[in-house]
């Protein structure tokens, strides 16, 4: 028995391909088979998240968003923002990245820097002490020094700039 990928044991209702594939609600090609999905009546599902895609910083570190995430000060190390899992000892966390639902929701939890939510075709978002805001795929949080662009693995549904998938979808029979 094992987990699928990025199983964090939180279900999710999504939509459902013709055979029956967890996808994000907005998803217009099934990730798994590339079936065609709009268009048609909308079929939910229930099933296991999966990794709602990655936070990339500027040097090129990756954080899997399969999880909730902390970024923390670590004053110890002259200044260099990092971001790490929570656990014990984070009474300096100053950010929250959390999953809700498909949705990637940062919180600033008491951050003596300011938190943005900058780029992708948007203007700039400050997330203001003890406020939570959306974090859209295409947009880069940015708290203080630290820059974490959030790559989706799941189209952009707000720009539709990408009329294809990468992958060739099936053609619809009729
Ligand atoms: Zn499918």
């Amino acid at each position: 028995m094992h987990a699928p990928p990025g199983d964090d044991g939180v279900l999710v209702e999504g939509a459902a391909c013709a055979r029956g594939h967890l996808n994000h609600p907005r998803q217009r090609y099934c990730l798994l088979c590339g079936a065609a999905m709009h268009g048609r009546p909308r079929l939910a599902v229930l099933g296991p998240r999966p990794p709602l895609g990655a936070l990339v910083g500027g040097d090129g570190a990756t954080y899997v968003l399969d999880r909730d995430h902390a970024v923390v000060d670590e004053g110890e190390r002259a200044g260099s923002p990092a971001i790490v899992v929570p656990g014990p000892g984070a009474r300096s966390v100053r950010v929250q990245v959390r999953l809700e639902g498909w949705d990637v929701v940062v919180s600033n939890v008491g951050s003596a820097e300011p938190v943005l939510l900058t780029g992708g075709g948007g203007g700039p978002v400050v997330v203001g002490r003890g406020s939570s805001s959306v974090l859209e795929p295409g947009r880069t949080l940015v708290v203080g020094a630290l820059s974490l662009l959030f790559v989706s693995c799941f189209e952009d549904p707000g720009t539709a700039r990408s009329p294809a998938p990468a992958h060739s979808a099936p053609v619809e029979r009729a």
